[in-house]
């Protein structure tokens, strides 16, 4: 079945003043990768046939390249009718002037959504005050979307101390700025990359981490970024290196390798791909199964379906050399990045 794209999203960079314990593509000070403007809209232009209604810039963090931020959401005007969105952690945001004006600046670029992160794992790096800042600026000056997008631990339900200190955050923030208006979306932390290594730490600490095979079972629904199913998935992502991702790991193919649209979109078949075709016929638990088959001894426990088919995947990169092609890029499963 190709690919119909409705969004598409692009990683800027691994490059980010924080270095988040959930981060899913293990960004942090000086860990590298750019994309260049050229590649973005030389990839834009060839699926400007698609009906996308968003591309989303983000990192790492994206606004450490401002000048290429720019270029990429002028070239998003230029070549689809698509929203280009920016997510960002606000560190940047520290004095009005300069707020005003990177923002002014993205805004002349065609901007007109911006969204924030704030939660407990950011919150280590950013205060709450530049997002105040950062919100109170792009709203005065009239973008059409402001956003917060707050991560939870399993769910904002679940009472631990990593939820908690992302309610105090929360509150911080709505004293400091009024956000009627402001668009708020809560998601689920998703253990894959470095939020696998950390989450069951966070978890087991607070004495929550599920036990046994429990959590073995269940179907994949990735978040609406990546396309929700992928069986038939409505968006990518493409990171620095030109890896095209469904779920963070999960190669398709290179966008740098192969044109883009006839080789990866028109050409999708998830009976093709293993480590899909796997997840999506018998869910996570049948990904563990095959890393099983070669070997895999398993964890006591997972936080989730999600944790463990990246667990599995892990073990697939490292031992199963004829997959490897198929999971990538690499340092998304490297343990010490
Ligand atoms: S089950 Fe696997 S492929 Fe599906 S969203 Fe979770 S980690 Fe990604």
């Amino acid at each position: 079945m190709p690919i119909t794209l409705r969004g598409i999203d692009f990683l800027l960079t691994y490059n980010c003043p924080a270095q988040c314990p959930h981060c899913s593509y293990r960004s942090g000070p000086g860990r590298g990768g750019r994309l260049k403007p050229a590649e973005v809209e030389r990839w834009l232009a060839q699926i400007a046939g698609h009906p996308l209604e968003w591309v989303l810039l983000f990192g790492g963090e994206p606004v450490i390249y401002l000048a290429d931020l720019k270029a990429m959401i002028a070239a998003v005007r230029r070549h689809t009718r698509a929203r280009p969105q920016v997510s960002t952690n606000g560190y940047w945001a520290h004095e009005p002037g300069i707020a005003r004006d990177k923002l002014a600046q993205l805004q002349a670029a065609g901007l007109d959504c911006i969204r924030f992160s704030v939660d407990a794992f950011h919150g280590g790096f950013v205060p709450a005050a530049r997002v105040a800042l950062g919100v109170q600026t792009a709203r005065a000056l009239g973008y059409r979307t402001v956003g917060i997008d707050v991560q939870w631990v399993v769910s904002p339900d679940l009472d631990i101390p990593t939820n908690a200190a992302t309610r105090r955050m929360i509150d911080a923030l709505a004293g400091m700025v009024d956000l009627s208006g402001v668009e708020v979306t809560h998601s689920r932390t998703h253990p894959v990359g470095r939020a696998a290594e950390r989450l069951p730490e966070i978890l087991r600490a607070a004495g929550e981490m599920p036990a046994g095979r429990c959590h073995a079972e269940g179907l994949c629904v990735s978040p609406y970024y990546l396309g929700e199913s992928l069986r038939e998935p409505y968006a990518v992502e493409i990171h620095p290196d030109g890896t095209v991702n469904l779920c963070a790991g999960i190669a398709l193919g290179n966008a740098h390798e192969t044109p883009l649209l006839d080789a990866l979109l028109l050409g999708y078949d998830y009976t093709k791909h293993p480590i899909i075709r796997t997840v999506v016929e018998g869910g996570p638990g049948a990904l563990l199964a095959q890393a099983e088959a070669r070997g895999y001894p398993g964890l006591p426990g997972y936080v989730d379906p999600c944790h463990l088919c990246y667990e599995a995947r892990t073990y697939l990169h490292a031992h199963a050399p004829d997959l490897r092609p198929y999971l990538g890029p690499p340092h998304i499963y490297d343990r010490d990045r």
